[in-house]
């Protein structure tokens, strides 16, 4: 493959956007570095770069595109919504339209308020848990990735009874002693946080199936304790469900495995492409929120005609009956398929996969927290990724991130993309 414009594209890129990117991710650091593909188009599960190049896309923008790219449906819904203006700054008709679908759902969303981002969703639910219950701290999960507001770049402190350290420059430390950081699937840790802080704790924060240090499940009995506990404390239950709602199925993760928590933040695929954000929960603890309560929250765009009506769109495309089942039965030929190409060829390679969505981990023998995650081999994934890419297969890059299918992957991309894997790992891992 020939990359030449990209490789011009990025040269530009980094003498008027700091960086070269966006977002940090896109320049490959999880990776070792190199030139990011710059894309041109997208269509179904392709994406073609400024070199013509094709590609199977098994990023889905990091989630949110579960249609693929340019649904007929949600493309559709927005070039209505752009002949229509795309902002109001007033209520609008479809608002109601798109928080009713919400809730329906998502039954625990007894109320709902519409923002921009998954940042502002999760950081948004922090500010309430605190206002209603006057407290000030917050536990969180490590590895659990809740967007780029100080509040939650924090990493864990050295053992769970101690609060954080900033995770960035610029994250003060007043701000990091307000978290505390415990592991994933480790219910010991949990309630060792929650006894010594105790009534300092205003919410529990947490990834109900995680996706940011791949996918990773609860073990049983993990988020029922952790429920359980938190509100026996007076502490309220968060669940980012930035990328898990309807992810696995129409839904959020809570509906999956039964459980509800007290708020939840949403994104992602809830804004069919377009920016979005979204957070909701009990009625008498969204009531703290203004015009309702004293806690402030606002925003220009935010529930803007253009992303709630592409939401609405891809909601509607979500609930065609099938599209989760098929998106499981492909998950699991690539898993099956990765796993076998792996025993074939002598690759330590570990899937973590949920229905649609799957995590490929190199050397190491599972992976139930970050820790685990952390320990897979970082060169073999970036030999991985490399290779797959210049053979027209398009992951995230890093190693902690999900490949997620869409309603537009067929079976055919998936048989080619085993066959890719087969002569990925035949060739082997050690190099690229
Ligand atoms: N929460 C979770 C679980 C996420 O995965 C992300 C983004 N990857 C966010 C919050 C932040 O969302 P956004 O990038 O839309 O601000």
């Amino acid at each position: 493959m020939n990359f030449s414009n990209s490789e011009q594209l990025y040269k530009e890129a980094q003498e008027v956007i700091l960086g070269g990117v966006n977002s940090p991710s896109r320049a490959y650091k999880g990776v070792g570095g190199g030139t990011p593909v710059f894309m041109e188009k997208a269509s179904g599960a392709y994406f073609w770069d400024a070199d013509g190049n094709k590609y199977i896309d098994y990023l889905a923008a990091y989630g949110p595109i579960i249609t693929g790219h340019a649904h007929p449906h949600v493309t559709k819904a927005i070039q209505n919504a752009a002949a229509d203006g795309v902002l109001y700054g007033t209520p609008t008709v479809y608002e109601n339209k798109f928080a009713g679908m919400l809730q329906n759902a998502i039954p625990s969303l007894e109320k709902v308020r519409f923002v921009n981002s998954g940042t502002e969703a999760v950081m948004t639910t922090i500010r309430v848990t605190r206002a209603y219950t006057g407290r000030n701290k917050i536990i969180k999960f490590a590895g659990c990735y809740h967007g780029h507001s100080d509040l939650v770049l924090v990493a864990a402190g050295s053992g769970p009874s101690t609060t954080g350290n900033p995770d960035s420059a610029g994250v003060t430390k007043n701000i990091a002693e307000e978290v505390i950081t415990v592991p994933f699937n480790d219910l010991s840790g949990f309630k060792e946080a929650l006894n010594h802080f105790g009534k300092e704790i205003a919410g529990v924060l947490v990834e109900p199936i995680v996706g940011n240090f791949g996918i990773v499940e609860p073990e049983p009995g993990f988020l029922e304790a952790v429920n359980d506990l938190s509100r026996a404390n007076g502490s309220l239950v968060i669940y980012d469900e930035v990328i898990t709602a309807f992810r696995f199925m129409y839904g959020g993760a809570q509906n999956l495995l039964e459980i509800e928590p007290d708020l939840t933040a949403l994104g992602k695929i809830i804004g069919g492409g377009l920016p979005i954000g979204a957070y909701g929960g009990r009625q008498d603890i969204m009531e703290q929120i203004s015009p309702l309560g004293p806690a402030y929250q606002a925003g220009t765009m935010a529930g803007n005609p253009a992303s709630i009506r592409a939401g609405i769109a891809c909601l509607e495309v979500l609930q065609t009956p099938g599209v989760y089942d098929k998106m499981d039965q492909l998950g699991r030929k690539l898993e099956e398929g990765i796993l076998k190409a792996a025993e074939d060829h002598n690759i330590p390679a570990v899937v973590n996969r949920l229905r649609g969505a799957l995590t490929v981990y190199f050397d190491v023998d599972k992976v139930s927290n970050f820790e685990d995650a952390e320990s897979s081999s970082t060169d073999m994934f970036a030999a991985f990724f490399k290779k797959m890419l210049v053979r027209g297969i398009n992951l995230a890059p890093s190693k902690f991130e999900a490949l997620f299918l869409t309603s537009a992957h067929t079976e055919e991309d998936i048989n080619k993309t085993i066959h890719i894997v087969e002569e990925v790992f035949a060739e082997g891992l050690e190099e690229y």
